[in-house]
């Protein structure tokens, strides 16, 4: 059995997850573990699917630069992605996963199946929907202004030669969508195979915790005549710890896949206690409202941790009594996509939320329950009016939209905080403000808007900057815990940063003794995995090998019926047995009609194949007068050589031969030669024997 992976996107870079992974059931003759370049990962054979995990885009790139989408290419030159790929598989609804999904399905020939979970397909459609909005307004920028299309910069990549804003039209995303079929919460569901292969392939979603909807999903391929199936997990991301709305993520103990591919953003992080964190957080928020009268910015992903904070903050506010009419605290704004239809689909989904939410939507109908935060108007961030306030806003890394908006309008005054609580991927706003030193006068370029194509700005930052990560990825020890729960044969890492990744590869091989393997973008990693396979042995077989009860760590072990303790047939037991001494177990491997292996002897094989056998002898005359001299001494040799039981192939004589096996002496008085046979199986003691006749 074996599983290739061969990552298209999140290969030791954060964004554009996209992973392939094809799981085989017949062994390759490759090594184990072994990476090379590859243009193609998939096969085309009858026992091996191809899974692609994740669809994603890359926030950090350009779509000009040709790294802001996976390159389909990679697989299929001609975008013959139906002829690769068996089925498409969506974690969760974040852009960085599911944002290049309308391109593959609409302007590739894919057909194939696309599996989420029911809350993914309807947040998606917003987070997709939103992206399109900032798409069509970037592209109507450059129109306007007159600046390069970046669409113009085709660098001979396929994808780049298309304008994003064709395929992210507002009728190609909802096509998309209609393409997508759910997957329930632990259910198992069978995925028909449509390019020809036999055998099972079986998928399941496990909870992620992370965002709403976001799953892990076990793969599952049963190939004819294997015992067991290829199996893997891919993780996308996770959060282990359960936060404000969401569970912890949970594999089944023991899932024992072949291989685990898990995400490795925090892979060198170890959070401190999350109670330590939302008490900074909301002690940095009040100081900026109450004693500095300042405002304060979160940028915030529209979807997952902007409901996390805004209960966090929510709670907060109740605590201080500034819910109340006489006493109303500092006003909480939330952008306007986000507030209002996403509250909506946290409702409808609340069983996909931990049980505090659910008894809420139980009791109150409303899972989130966050009527007192308002909706951000346009242009506020400018009103003179305007007092303290928080305002959650989105995109989170700062890359452009309401959050950029904000932060340039306000980071001049010192008053002002601004909490940056996620991932922010190098070459974002975001994440040049972190990276800048603390409590000093920063420039911060804030060139880099979404394809608005606006000339290098470089800004004074004199507010406050505060990271707080409230991501909710696991961390190291998340990690290592998943593994430990799922104690799978090899581990991939994807999703995170080279250099962290390459620490906590090393940490996995030594905690566990797992192969752990963190391959770059269009590599292609083989991974093989042992299986055991049931073979029925001939009688024949049996007999020829010695055996004993079967120990623990033994390879091979046979199982048969054991009456040696007892005559009674009724208190037969089945006993395992494994070979005795270290020598192979030899026969033919034959495969029955029915699918099943069986191991028979070479002349069983032989028979079963309707084979005669064919010898081959050679023969060899001397000429010589004294033939009975020479029969004495090829006689003498044998005897020497095989011993003197003719029943067990040793020498034996008579007047006109000496013979040993198959090696035949034989005096013919008519022509006066000495002629020596063999089979080729004893061409070594024939060539002695004829040597020493030959003198
Ligand atoms: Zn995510």
């Amino acid at each position: 059995m074996k599983v290739s992976v061969y990552p298209l996107g999140a290969g030791q870079d954060v964004g554009r997850s996209c992973v392939l992974v094809s799981l085989s059931g017949i062994p390759s003759s490759s090594s184990s573990g072994s990476s090379s370049s590859s243009s193609s990962s998939s096969s085309s054979s009858s026992s091996s699917v191809t899974l692609m995990f994740d669809c994603g885009l890359h926030m950090g790139h350009t779509h000009a630069t040709g790294r802001r989408y996976p390159d389909f290419s990679k697989i299929s030159p001609s975008l013959n992605i139906s002829r690769v790929v068996d089925a498409v598989i969506i974690s969760h609804f974040h852009l960085d996963h599911i944002g290049a999904l309308p391109f593959l399905t609409e302007h590739t020939n894919y057909s194939g199946p696309v599996f989420m979970t029911s809350p993914t397909r309807a947040i998606a459609s917003i987070m997709l929907e939103d992206y399109r909005r900032v798409i069509s307004s970037a592209s109507r920028n450059n129109n306007n202004d007159g600046n390069e299309n970046e669409n113009d910069a085709a660098s001979g990549k396929s994808d780049v030669t298309i304008p994003e804003s064709s395929f992210y039209d507002d009728t190609t995303v909802k096509r998309c969508l209609r393409k997508v079929t759910t997957v329930a919460l632990n259910e198992t569901i069978e995925v028909p195979l449509q390019r020809g292969q036999k055998g099972t392939l079986k998928l399941t979603a496990h909870y992620a915790g992370h965002v709403l909807g976001a799953a892990m999903f076990h793969a599952s391929y049963q190939a004819p005549g294997m015992a067991d199936p290829v199996t893997c997990v891919y993780t996308g991301d996770y959060n282990t710890r359960s936060d404000r709305h969401l569970g912890p993520a949970v594999l089944p103990q023991g899932l024992k896949p072949d291989v685990l591919i898990t995400e490795s953003t925090y892979a060198d992080t170890v959070r401190d206690a999350k109670r330590g964190r939302e008490r900074e957080f909301l002690n940095a928020v009040h100081d900026t409202l109450v004693h500095h009268g300042g405002k304060v910015l979160i940028p915030v992903f529209a979807l997952g941790r902007a409901q996390e904070l805004c209960i966090l903050l929510d709670e907060f506010w109740e605590r201080l009594g500034w819910r109340s009419a006489a006493t109303p605290g500092p006003p909480i704004f939330c952008t306007a996509g986000m507030a209002a239809s996403a509250n909506q689909y946290y409702d409808l989904y609340a069983r996909w939320m931990n049980e505090r939410r659910q008894a809420k939507a139980a009791t109150h109908g409303a899972a989130l329950g966050l009527g007192q935060v308002r909706v951000w108007e346009r242009g506020m961030e400018r009103r003179a009016d305007l007092g303290p306030c928080v305002l959650l806003a989105t995109p989170g890394m700062l890359h452009g939209g309401t959050s950029l908006d904000v932060f340039t309008a306000w980071c001049g005054d010192p008053r002002n905080l601004v909490v940056l609580p996620g991932y922010c991927v190098s070459g974002s706003v975001g994440s040049r403000l972190r990276e800048s030193p603390r409590g000093v006068l920063r420039r911060v370029d804030v060139g880099m808007r979404q394809g608005a194509g606006s000339s290098s700005t470089a800004i004074d930052v004199r507010c406050a900057v505060r990271h707080l990560s409230f991501s909710a990825h696991a961390d190291a020890r998340g990690i290592l815990g998943l593994i430990k729960q799922a104690e799978p044969r090899h581990v991939v890492l994807v999703h995170g940063e080279k250099t962290k990744m390459a620490r906590l590869s090393t940490e996995i091989a030594n905690v566990f003794g797992t192969p752990c393997y963190y391959p770059a973008n269009h590599t292609l990693t083989v991974l093989e995995s042992s299986c055991t396979i049931p073979v029925r042995m001939s009688a024949a077989v049996l007999r020829e090998g010695r055996w004993r009860k079967s120990r623990e760590g033994d390879d091979a072990t046979m199982a048969m019926d054991d009456d040696d303790d007892d005559d009674d047939a009724s208190a037969k037991r089945a006993r395992t047995y494994a070979h005795a001494d270290d020598s192979v177990l030899q026969g033919a491997l034959v495969l029955e009609k029915n699918a099943n292996a069986r191991l028979v002897t070479a002349s069983e094989a032989l028979a079963g194949a309707g084979i005669v056998p064919h010898q081959v002898s050679c023969e060899v005359a001397l000429s010589e007068d004294d033939g009975k001299r020479l029969l004495g001494v090829a006689y003498d040799i044998l005897c020497r050589l095989t011993g003197t039981d003719a029943d067990d192939g040793g020498a034996c004589r008579g007047d006109l031969y000496a013979s040993a096996r198959s090696v035949h002496v034989r005096r013919v008085p008519a022509d006066g030669t000495v002629r020596v046979s063999w089979l080729v199986d004893d061409a070594p003691l024939a060539r002695t024997v004829l040597d020493a006749l030959k003198g």
